[in-house]
């Protein structure tokens, strides 16, 4: 079957039924919530064209102020258990803090959720540095087609991912990659991202939607269709049936996460996580997954999981404070 021509001639309804069965053979019909934990407001590049840090930069005069505090972090980490959902992965941070900073969150949040960490902390030759609290590296890949990626992502080329990502795998370690929809790529692109898939063993990949954020080139580009970024994750699916698959939906487009996870989605993210909480808009999400047949590990909406024993005494505060955001009646989170 030739997927992209399939996505070419809208043949999406067709697409997603084969991917759905696909997903269900192979994976079963747990639905993954996750959340990516930031370690920092900073960026060491700063210069992708459609990313909200490249409109920052120019602010932030030293990165090291952009840091989070170790125990906002950590205290994250242990929301998230207690809800049930994954840490997407550790992101950001690089330039603003150090390997072996970013070595002792990880093993900190690995004793804490008993799961070791996924990392998205940019291209790094310092991967030997990292052990068993670790679970994989991510590309942040964004654009496969490299004509488009030199121009989107000037200063982290390709082949810097890709080397990165081959000595992660000599080390032993899993290996990601993101990709943004919507920056201009085409359905012939595909072969590109599946030809990288494919070379280098990828165990897991993220899909976004284009978020426009303002003072960037993207303000006025429309978010990708939702049936084609369903064909597009369906497609992929269907070339790799064991590909874990995790897809970004932003709270401006919950109506996307059925076709979704019919597309073949393991876990769904990108989500502003303690302001949904509890809300209708966190009752919708765990309807879209229902709607779709499907179970949800962990919980958007049942606030009796938020209470529990704190794992350090420093971290009560910021424990506190995101379970105040959890409760704030609200029934109404602004878009
Ligand atoms: S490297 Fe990542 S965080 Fe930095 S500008 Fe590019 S997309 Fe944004």
């Amino acid at each position: 079957m030739n997927l992209i021509q399939k996505i070419k001639d809208k043949q999406i309804l067709e697409l997603l039924q084969e991917a759905n069965q696909t997903t269900l053979r192979e994976h079963g019909n747990q639905i993954t919530l996750e959340r990516a934990v930031f370690l920092s407001w900073w960026c060491d590049k700063g210069d992708c064209s459609f990313c909200y840090m490249s409109s920052q930069k120019p602010l932030i005069r030293d990165p090291k102020k952009a840091r989070r505090r170790v125990e906002a972090i950590l205290a994250e980490a242990e929301m998230v258990r207690r809800m049930g959902w994954n840490i997407e992965f550790l992101s950001g941070g690089y330039g603003a803090f150090t390997t072996s900073e970013i070595r002792n969150i990880a093993t900190e949040i690995h004793h804490i959720t008993k799961n070791p960490v996924w990392l998205n902390v940019g291209i790094t030759s310092e991967l030997e540095a990292y052990g068993e609290e670790i679970t994989g590296i991510t590309g942040a890949v964004e654009v496969a087609n490299p004509e488009l990626h030199r121009k989107i992502c000037p200063s982290k080329s390709l082949e810097d991912i890709t080397t990165m990502l081959t000595e992660a795998g000599e080390l032993g370690f899993k290996k990601a990659i993101t990709i943004i929809l919507g920056l201009g790529e085409t359905p012939e692109d595909l072969k590109y991202l599946w030809e990288l898939i494919e070379q280098q063993g990828i165990d897991r990949i993220i899909f976004y939607s284009l978020n426009p954020h303002p003072e960037t080139p993207y303000a006025n580009t429309p978010q990708p269709a939702s049936l084609y970024y369903a064909g597009v994750v369906a497609a992929t699916r269907l070339k790799f049936p064991r590909l874990e698959i995790i897809t970004g939906t932003w709270v401006d487009n919950l109506a996307n996460i059925g076709p979704l996870i019919l597309a073949g989605a393991n876990g769904i993210t990108k989500f502003p996580l303690f302001k949904m909480f509890g809300t209708r808009y966190g009752r919708r999400v765990e309807e879209e997954v229902e709607w779709a047949g499907r179970d949800l590990q962990g919980t958007f909406t049942d606030t009796s999981c938020l209470e529990g024993e704190s794992p350090r005494s420093e971290l009560e505060p910021y424990l506190k404070r995101y379970i105040k955001s959890c409760l704030n009646t609200k029934t109404e989170y602004k878009v």
